[in-house]
């Protein structure tokens, strides 16, 4: 998993900086039926290192799900974004923010965005238009 290596950059005297990778999801984090990850999680990301070496990661997720719709069964397939918004706080986080020795560690921060991105249930083209009953 991708890391931000905030003593190394310090040292060079960077500050700030952005990162886009793609990781595969867990697959456990989705308990949608019939649904699936299609791609893999594609994340964009800028961070910030203030003085305190306190670390902001703010940035983008967005992944496809494919599987069957929740409402008629019939294959859908959508793309999802979901917004990524984290501190980091050396050595520990206060259970609002994260907390990292020298290095931050995005796993749990992706994890997290991850969930509150999921949708709790899938739609097809057809039905995502039908108002709730
Ligand atoms: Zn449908």
């Amino acid at each position: 998993m991708v890391e931000i290596d905030v003593r190394g950059l310090s040292a060079k005297r960077i500050y700030e900086g952005e990162l886009a990778f793609d990781y595969e999801p867990e697959s456990g984090l989705l308990d949608i039926p019939f649904t699936e990850f299609a791609s893999p999680v594609h994340a964009e990301l800028r961070y910030k290192i203030a003085e305190d070496q306190t670390v902001e990661v703010t940035g983008m997720i967005s992944f496809t799900l494919k599987g069957a719709c929740s409402r008629c069964l019939e294959p859908a397939e959508r793309r999802i974004t979901g917004e990524v918004n984290g501190i980091f706080e050396t050595p520990e986080g206060d259970g609002e923010t994260y907390g990292y020795r020298n290095v931050v560690k995005l796993d749990e921060l992706l994890r997290d965005s991850l969930l509150f991105a999921l949708p709790s249930r899938l739609l097809c083209d057809a039905c995502i238009d039908i108002p709730e009953d």
